[in-house]
């Protein structure tokens, strides 16, 4: 995208109040959420319209400890057929039933592996007490340049996805 296309989006945006960038944590810009219901018919669990909610929550402890600024890959799907690609996340939720989720833990930054199931059909309490303490400890012990999906596989606490075939062991 050329320079004056950039600004005058950015004109258009500001116009209308739909994101202010001063405002918008890294863990935001990095996200992606597939529409999900009510357009589509086969959504299972909301994304779209949920995930925003789940990061005003995600941010209170991301601004805690010090990663505001600091780019987490994180996807949401309606359901499995992954429309969002939330299986390349360093965070990936896969919607299983209203207000359920896998979440997935691992992916690459780049999109240069896939990650891995950490936690099974959970809700938002679990969601929470999930990441809280994985973000405080990645904001405390990462390495200089560490992406997120990298820590959580030095750290133990998800095996790194090499190939398909073992995407779920
Ligand atoms: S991931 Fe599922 S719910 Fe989301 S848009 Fe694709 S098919 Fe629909």
């Amino acid at each position: 995208m050329t320079a004056a296309k950039k600004k005058a989006i950015r004109e258009i945006l500001d116009r209308y109040h739909i994101v202010d960038s001063k405002q918008v944590s890294a863990l935001r810009k990095s996200s992606m959420a597939c529409v999900s219901f009510p357009t589509c018919g086969l959504a299972m669990a909301e994304s779209e319209r949920y995930l925003p909610s789940l990061i005003d929550k995600l941010e209170e402890t991301v601004n805690e400890v010090g990663l505001r600024d600091k780019e987490i890959v994180i996807r949401m799907s309606g359901c499995p057929n992954g429309c969002s690609r939330a299986a390349m996340a360093e965070i990936g939720f896969i919607g299983k039933a209203p207000g359920k989720y896998n979440l997935y833990l691992g992916g690459g930054f780049k999109g240069e592996r896939l990650s891995k199931m950490y936690k099974e059909n959970i809700g938002e309490e679990e969601i929470l007490d999930t990441l809280r303490p994985l973000l405080n400890d990645y904001g405390k012990n990462r390495s200089a340049g560490e992406h997120f999906g990298d820590y959580v596989i030095r750290a133990g606490y998800i095996k790194a996805t090499s190939d398909g075939t073992n995407f779920h062991d």
